[in-house]
């Protein structure tokens, strides 16, 4: 990449760059599809070669490699534009961990060695249950209600209703309903829980590895086996066969089956009909968006959890837990996020909030999703100031050209993860001393410069809006 010649040769096709944080930009895949696929298929992809217009991602295997832009290319493409408004496209590059390992026939024996206990070992580290998660925590409203008492019913008579479906939109509670189940049952049961995405990672794995017996054994000795997001299992015929034996499997020898969807089982997309039938056999139920005096309990829920944790009063009015509750969508996930920054900023303040408070700390929320970058920041702060991005790129010095440019790093800087350094960098390789400089230049005008003060405000908004 530092190769000054094939950066000449190409430079009239693709300019190669490298302007990229990688890092940055996994965290917020991470973020937008969430740890599960993120683990499974994400972690590892590695950035091989950037161009102005295209980048070349490198993966482990085609199959991977056909998974990934089957499912996930757009958006990956969308996420890593923030980051790099030029991009128009993503190439992918087998990097086969096989030909490697070959050379090393060392290391293949080990990897036999090890082969048996590491289906078990990842599994016991990704599908951990989680302990919070019980039935007490567990708000009853008329949304749930029926999916609440179905799954305390499975838990009273293992396998009598076999399956248990449970669906519902994003952020309902049926993953914490599915580890209330686990908790409750672990004790006297062979308990598994697992998501459908990583079902799959550990079925291709186990593929790729020769190692089909050791996966059949595993997911077939347990009683009770909890399967979160089938909705993901869509697609890959392969999988689905390997589910439907694994799911017949475990029905022959009467182990509990429960599991979770974003749809009920018969609107299931590319799924074989025999898989969406045995799936519907038992009892379906659903959850639907909470309503609010069903929001208004779990706030209050909220509260007292982090009173007892902490040990201490928290003062937010019955008119605050009514506007949140109306005010918030439908997605218990997202409330609990925002009912966590109301009271964080409560107790850091001391102050009792009203609504204004709220609706400034929740206008805060929804600007802290968007990413905002570096190249963004630039293009605003130049239009603001009427001048063209080369003349803010540029070393001339003039105020009207540097005080956009100091603008532009200061607001790098707050709004940006990226380090003073990388600053510098993207603003035509300056060095981070000059970036340091530009910042307390411009803290300091802010404080002390009305003009400044509200052009910054002005310029943030920009940022903000889109
Ligand atoms: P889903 O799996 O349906 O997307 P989750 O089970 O992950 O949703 O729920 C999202 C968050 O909301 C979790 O923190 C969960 O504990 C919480 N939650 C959902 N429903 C309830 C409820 N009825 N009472 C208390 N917390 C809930
Ligand atoms: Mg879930």
């Amino acid at each position: 990449m530092e190769n000054k010649n094939t950066k000449k040769q190409n430079i009239f096709l693709h300019e190669e760059e490298n302007t990229i944080n990688w890092e940055d930009t996994k965290a917020v895949f991470e973020k937008n599809f969430g740890t599960e696929i993120y683990n499974s298929w994400l972690k590892n992809i590695s950035l091989e070669k950037e161009y102005n217009d295209y980048i070349v991602l490198g993966v482990p295997t085609r199959f991977f490699r056909d998974w990934i832009v089957s499912r996930y290319l757009d958006k990956i493409l969308e996420i890593v534009k923030r980051f790099k408004l030029s991009l128009s496209r993503i190439e992918f590059k087998i990097i086969d961990e096989n030909n490697l390992n070959n050379k090393k026939t060392a290391e293949n024996s080990i990897d036999e060695i090890s082969k048996i206990s590491e289906i078990k070992d990842s599994i016991l580290n990704y599908n951990r249950l989680n302990p919070n998660l019980t039935f007490d925590a567990f708000v009853k409203g008329t949304s749930n209600e029926v999916a609440l008492s179905y799954s305390k019913r499975v838990c009273e008579h293992v396998s009598r209703d076999n399956p248990l479906y449970i669906y519902g939109g994003v952020g309902l509670g049926k993953t914490h309903l599915l580890n209330a189940i686990g908790l409750e049952l672990q004790s006297n049961n062979n308990v598994m829980f697992i998501s459908a995405e990583r079902f799959m990672y550990h079925f291709i794995k186990s593929i790729k590895k020769n190692d089909m017996v050791n996966f059949k054994d595993f997911f077939r000795k347990s009683s009770v086996f909890i399967i979160d997001d089938i909705q993901f299992i869509r697609g890959k015929e392969s999988l689905q066969e390997e589910f439907f034996h694994t799911f017949n499997s475990l029905m022959d020898k009467g182990s509990q089956i429960i599991i979770s969807a974003d749809r009920p089982p018969m609107k299931l997309d590319r799924v074989q009909e025999r898989i969406k039938s045995r799936l519907s056999g038992g009892l379906v139920v659903d959850i639907l968006a909470p309503d609010t005096s069903l929001k208004q309990e779990i706030i209050k829920k909220r509260i007292l959890d982090i009173q007892l944790q902490f040990n201490e009063n928290i003062n937010i009015s019955e008119e605050v837990i009514n506007y949140v509750a109306h005010e918030n969508k439908t997605n218990i996930r997202e409330l609990i996020g925002v009912v966590n920054r109301l009271i964080a900023f409560s107790r850091v303040h001391k102050k009792t909030l009203n609504i204004q408070d709220c609706r400034n700390i929740l206008k805060d929320v929804i600007s802290q999703v968007k990413v905002i970058t570096v190249d963004k920041i630039q293009n605003v702060v130049s239009d603001f100031f009427n001048i063209s991005l080369t003349e803010m790129l540029s070393q001339r010095r003039s105020r009207p050209l540097a005080r956009p440019r100091q603008v532009a790093m200061y607001l790098a800087k707050k709004m940006t993860t990226r380090s003073l350094p990388e600053i510098g960098r993207r603003f035509a390789n300056r060095d981070h001393t000059t970036v340091i400089h530009a910042i307390k230049t411009v803290t300091k005008l802010s404080e002390q410069d009305d003009e400044m003060k509200k052009n910054i405000s002005n310029i943030k908004s920009l940022l903000m809006e889109e």
